[in-house]
């Protein structure tokens, strides 16, 4: 393809050779200075330091729900709670500790605290998980703040978690001989977990499975088409944020070295939400910001207030909540990209997923492909569909079936269902009457991802991508399910040579749709016509044995829809099949090979162009009605000739 194309709106960070850092030099400066100050630093600052730390657990785990994953919660201080009161019991109930330190020793009780409150959590979050993250809205949120406020009620009712009072007399944790029992020394292991618990994220974002987690917010309709399994990863998401939780709660609990049921409480679940939102929700450094400015402001205005104000009301939680809109407000996204945005001179552009893929695909780094079809094979096939929304009959009887190596068009007024159709013969709805076959095999209730997984691609009319995400990130999602790597592997940085195949295959596509020169850009910042063109670049990602394309020329100038009529034949020739939804009917007589038109949801004509072009029924649909005629094309592409 050949179409020239428009330069990208917003010039991404390619420009080489500014600033005097790297991001990820910085991060490691920033880490060794830490480390060299840490022997000398204050008492009272190597304290605040630690509860930073163990915020920032927390956060960070907000970070990937809320941020990324687009789920809110209020209830993770329950989790943290979790984590605390199962060591706490562990450590000092005078069964277990009896029973168990027999048999392990002592040193390793607040070990298997920490395991006993991280299987604890799994369950309790894999539990609360299925039965909330399945919520959408204010349902979800709501649902948090329930459970949160029962487990907080529960900490404190439990005799043998000694009530409202507590459990005090915890032993320090002790490391190869080494006792933690200063904050000092346990704050080197809370930032340690800390930073590694950061650089398992950040790699997990960085795969595969990070985009998948990031597609969650771009609605459920969009990744599942992609073949994500939502309603899994959104349960996955919960646990891990639950598991940083109660990791904190275990730390929190040996640095306190008593815990009671106040810190576990839904005002600091709401707290921990502040922290990542303030910090920047959907930056996992925002979560250490956002905990570093929340500890140090409740630590300032309790030092200023009573002597501002007196000590007779609690003036530091009004001042407190005044200062968050005030943020949010002036700050919609958080600090941390306010921040990024105006340190962007200083750091050198972070290398490019390019020079790390692009060529260097290692040979053995095959993807997944689909078992080949045979030339003509029915790959769908729609008998007497019919759907309706309530009273409106969408789609009435609908039959047509798509070969290999051939381009099916979809035609019909705006408003006769075409899209409706769509969304049947890819699983994104459910049908009212009649049957889909998609390879001869019935898909009844099948969910869109296992259309994608037997070969249906589609693009959307109204195009939903990762706005903020990079081309080649939008476009790489579309091959998801031709990669294995699971979250461990993307953590642990052995999804590498899998990683770099499918970058290769969403260049590759995107190379192919004409965009090559806008792999690196912002999604969002594209024309709509060219963000059409990223949607066909993922859907061909898939390596589908049906493409379904929604208007894709709508938006698409003259040049690059001829451009994009040429990939259209090629990948015709290339034994794909092709249904094509359109209203340009220059574009759309030139390249079907067969013609389906729909009106008020019935089939009205089908057959070959010429053959439809010359149907009275399709003449008086598209001619007889004052309103319809404008949505036939732009000017001058309407060419049907009675
Ligand atoms: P087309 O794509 O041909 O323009 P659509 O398939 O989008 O038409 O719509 C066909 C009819 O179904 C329209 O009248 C539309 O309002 C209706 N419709 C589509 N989706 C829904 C829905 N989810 N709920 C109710 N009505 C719908
Ligand atoms: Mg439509």
């Amino acid at each position: 393809m050949s179409a020239p194309l428009q330069p990208p709106l917003v010039q991404q960070a390619t420009t080489p050779g500014r600033g005097w850092v790297t991001r990820r030099q910085l991060t490691l400066a920033a880490v060794a200075l830490l480390a060299l100050c840490w022997g000398f630093l204050p008492e009272f600052t190597v304290v605040l330091l630690c509860y930073i730390g163990l915020y920032a657990l927390v956060a960070a785990g907000l970070v990937m729900l809320t941020g990324v994953g687009g789920m809110t919660s209020f209830g993770q201080a329950a989790f943290v709670g979790v984590g605390a009161y199962a060591t706490a019991w562990v450590c000092t109930s005078p069964t277990a500790a009896a029973a168990l330190s027999g048999v392990v020793g002592a040193g390793a009780l607040p070990w298997l605290g920490l395991a006993l409150g991280l299987v604890l959590t799994f369950a309790l979050a894999w539990g609360l998980g299925a039965m909330t993250v399945k919520l959408s809205g204010h349902y979800l949120p709501l649902c948090t703040i329930a459970w949160g406020l029962s487990l907080y009620y529960l900490f404190g009712n439990m005799a043998f978690l000694g009530g409202q009072t507590g459990i005090s007399g915890l032993p320090p944790l002790v490391v190869a001989g080494f006792s933690l029992a200063s904050p000092r020394a346990l704050g080197v292991l809370i930032w340690t977990l800390l930073l590694l618990a950061l650089w398992l994220l950040h790699n997990l974002l960085d795969s595969r499975e990070g985009r998948a987690i990031r597609s969650l917010k771009g609605g459920r309709v969009m990744a599942e088409s992609m073949g994500i399994d939502t309603a899994r990863y959104r349960l996955k998401l919960f646990v891990l944020s639950a598991l940083l939780a109660a990791l904190s709660g275990w730390l929190y609990a040996h640095l306190q070295r008593f815990v009671n049921p106040t810190p576990f409480n839904i005002n600091i679940g709401i707290e921990y939400l502040f922290m990542a939102v303030i910090g920047g929700s959907g930056h996992l450094w925002g979560a250490v910001l956002g905990a570093t400015a929340i500890t140090l402001l409740k630590e300032k205005l309790q030092d200023i207030l009573p002597s501002l104000l007196g000590t007779a009301g609690n003036f530091e939680v009004i001042v407190f909540g005044l200062l968050m809109l005030l943020v949010l407000q002036r700050f919609a996204g958080g600090l941390w990209p306010t921040l990024a945005r105006l340190s962007q001179g200083f750091f050198k552009p972070a290398e490019l997923h390019r020079a790390a893929s692009a060529g260097a695909l290692p040979g053995h780094a095959t993807l997944a492909t689909r078992a080949a079809v045979m030339p003509g094979q029915r790959l769908l096939e729609a008998n007497k569909v019919t759907k309706r929304f309530g009273g409106l009959v969408a789609n009435s009887d609908v039959s047509m079936y798509l070969n290999a190596g051939e381009i099916h068009a979809l035609i019909g007024p705006n408003g006769a269902g075409k899209s409706t159709f769509f969304n049947l013969i890819s699983g994104v709805d459910d049908l009212s009457e009649g049957e889909v076959r998609l390879m001869g095999n019935v898909m009844h209730k099948q969910p869109s991802r296992v259309f994608a997984e037997k070969g249906v691609s589609r693009t959307f009319q109204h195009v939903r991508l990762l706005g903020e995400r990079s081309v080649v990130e939008n476009v790489a999602l579309g091959a998801h399910g031709r990669a294995k790597s699971g979250w461990l592997a993307a953590m642990l940085r052995l999804d590498r040579v899998e990683e770099a195949a499918l970058l290769a295959q969403a260049r590759h596509q995107i190379a192919r749709c004409g965009l090559a020169d806008l792999a690196d850009a912002p999604a969002g910042s594209l024309a709509l016509g060219q963000q059409r063109l990223v949607e066909i670049a993922r859907a061909l990602a898939g390596h589908p044995a049906a493409l379904l394309l929604d208007e894709p020329a709508a938006g698409l100038r003259l040049l690059e829809k001829r451009a994009l009529a040429e990939l259209l034949k090629q990948l015709r020739a290339e034994g794909l099949g092709i249904l094509v939804v359109e209203h340009d009917m220059a574009f759309v007589m030139n390249l079907a090979d067969r013609v389906t038109v729909l009106e008020f949801g019935c089939v009205i004509a089908a057959g070959t162009p010429g053959e439809v072009q010359t149907n009275s029924r399709v003449v008086a649909a598209y001619l007889g009605g004052a309103d319809a005629e404008p949505e036939i094309g732009p000017k001058g592409e309407t060419e049907i000739k009675p």
